[in-house]
């Protein structure tokens, strides 16, 4: 890690790298969510769900990306093991035990609200000290505003079908 780099941050800078570990931990579980959420779904609208859900995973993913890189360029350790997805997690995580279409979006836009919420503190957190983050946060909040409103459109067209 730089140190001038690092320096800029001041002296919050292992507490960010936790809140950042945090975010990290509720990213890998909303991907899992979405990734098996996708797998086992029914229902009507199946098709244009499951392109989306795996869609959303894919976001998921690259999201625990960025926050990686940003966590090793503050110097910091990313989470080693998956018990800390459930101890560090934010949003939790909820089981698609029901496969249904409807109460698998409804989870998924729960978890949407969460995360946009994460991220909200994580920028007023990082607005004066840490543009660079900030700016990757913003980025981020950004694809879960848009995530939250492709699942509720979703639902919205899922309750004009006649089942
Ligand atoms: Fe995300
Ligand atoms: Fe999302
Ligand atoms: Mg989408």
């Amino acid at each position: 890690m730089g140190k001038k780099g690092r320096e800029i941050v001041g002296e919050s800078v292992d507490e960010l790298i936790n809140l950042l570990n945090r975010a990290l931990a509720d990213e890998w579980l909303a991907y899992y969510q979405y990734w098996v959420g996708s797998k086992v779904v029914v229902g009507p609208m199946k098709g244009e769900v499951i392109t989306e859900l795996t869609e959303h995973a894919a976001d998921e993913l690259r999201h625990a990306e960025m926050l990686v890189a940003r966590i090793m360029q503050l110097g910091g350790t990313p989470i080693l093991t998956p018990e800390e997805w459930t101890k560090l997690t934010n949003c939790g995580y909820d089981t698609p035990t029901d496969p249904d279409v409807k109460k698998i979006l409804e989870q998924n836009i729960n978890g949407e609200r969460c995360a946009i919420e994460v991220y909200r503190k994580l920028m007023e957190k990082t607005k004066d000290i840490d543009p660079i983050t900030y700016e990757m946060v913003l980025g981020i909040m950004r694809d879960e505003v848009e995530h939250e409103d492709d699942l509720q459109s979703l639902l919205e067209d899922l309750e004009r079908v006649k089942y």
